[in-house]
């Protein structure tokens, strides 16, 4: 069967909207921003790094698409009402937002610093509502919007060396089903994914082990023999693209999405169902 969707999502189908990405420069964020802006919305593109931002932007404008950036650090809720307020003062609107940023990386819990435990904390939970409780004013204003928070399925299980991001993860998810009750009235849609694995450079480096823990490099052991580990622990048989992702996002914010809030759309191939491939795949 084809992967190709480039017919499912109808030219012009965001077209008049502006799109906020957070984390917009790299990765799964950049690719929601890449569909986005060729549906026609202007995507707006927000994290630390100006190397990020700008190289993105550029690979966008390129291909004649609208999109720029602003810097933020979204676990600074001033910084992330200005960055609001930027948008809104350049485009007066603010229809779509994507929490998309987020810190990761293998630590044992037993030696996690308190500094470490509330970056990454900070950064994925505290700056998922920081950008939404921001977005909110603009886009009751507008009559409503859609809130996508990217959240993960690693918490459905446990998962060693990672108790900070699947912390975060879990309250990202019970914050999208609060905010969907609570915002609701306001025309507000707040729904949030969960991706399975998806080799970005991001995950490389977070799932890489440090040597010290003793715990076995599982993705770069997986890259070795990638297509033979997809087999065996995803049953759909690949990794994701950041592109599966971006069409989970292009339904959730087009009209097809109209009736959806609080909802938590697991796209992963069915890899989190799946029994744990054997030791030394
Ligand atoms: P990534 O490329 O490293 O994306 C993380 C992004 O967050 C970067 O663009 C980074 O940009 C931004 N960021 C980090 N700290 C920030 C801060 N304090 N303020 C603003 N922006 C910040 O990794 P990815 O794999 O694409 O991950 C994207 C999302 O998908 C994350 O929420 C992740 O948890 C989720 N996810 C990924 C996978 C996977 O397998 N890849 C699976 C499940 C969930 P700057 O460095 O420029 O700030």
């Amino acid at each position: 069967m084809s992967h190709d969707v480039s017919a499912v999502f109808r030219p012009g189908l965001l077209a008049g909207q502006v799109a906020l990405i957070t984390g917009g420069g790299t990765g799964i964020g950049f690719g929601i921003a890449e569909l986005f802006a060729e549906l026609g919305a202007h995507v707006v593109l927000a994290s630390r790094k100006p190397e990020h931002l700008e190289s993105a932007v550029t690979a966008l404008t390129a291909r004649g698409f609208a999109a720029s950036s602003v810097p933020v650090d979204v676990r600074d809720p001033e910084r992330v009402q200005a960055m609001v307020a930027e948008v809104d003062a350049r485009h007066g609107r603010l229809d779509i937002l994507v929490n998309n940023a987020a810190g990761n990386f293998y630590a044992p819990s037993e030696s996690l610093s308190p500094n470490a435990w509330r970056s990454v904390v900070e950064i994925d939970l505290f700056g998922t509502f920081h950008c939404s409780q921001a977005a909110l004013p603009v886009m009751k204003r507008g009559g409503g919007g859609r809130i996508i928070s990217i959240s993960m399925t690693l918490h459905y299980r446990a998962w060693p060396l990672m108790a900070h991001a699947v912390s975060a993860k879990s309250g990202i998810d019970a914050l999208t089903r609060t905010l969907a009750v609570e915002w609701a009235p306001y025309g507000v849609r707040v729904n949030a994914i969960a991706p399975g694995p998806i080799p970005t450079e991001g995950v490389r480096k977070a799932f890489t082990p440090p040597a010290s823990s003793g715990v076995p490099d599982v993705f770069a052991a997986a890259e070795q023999r990638m297509a033979a580990y997809a087999q065996q622990a995803i049953p759909l048989k690949r990794w994701g693209t950041p592109r599966d992702i971006a069409n989970a996002a292009a339904f959730l914010a087009s009209p097809a999405g109209d009736w959806v809030t609080g909802a938590i759309f697991v796209v992963d191939g069915g890899e989190w169902l799946a029994p744990r491939p054997m030791a030394g795949m």
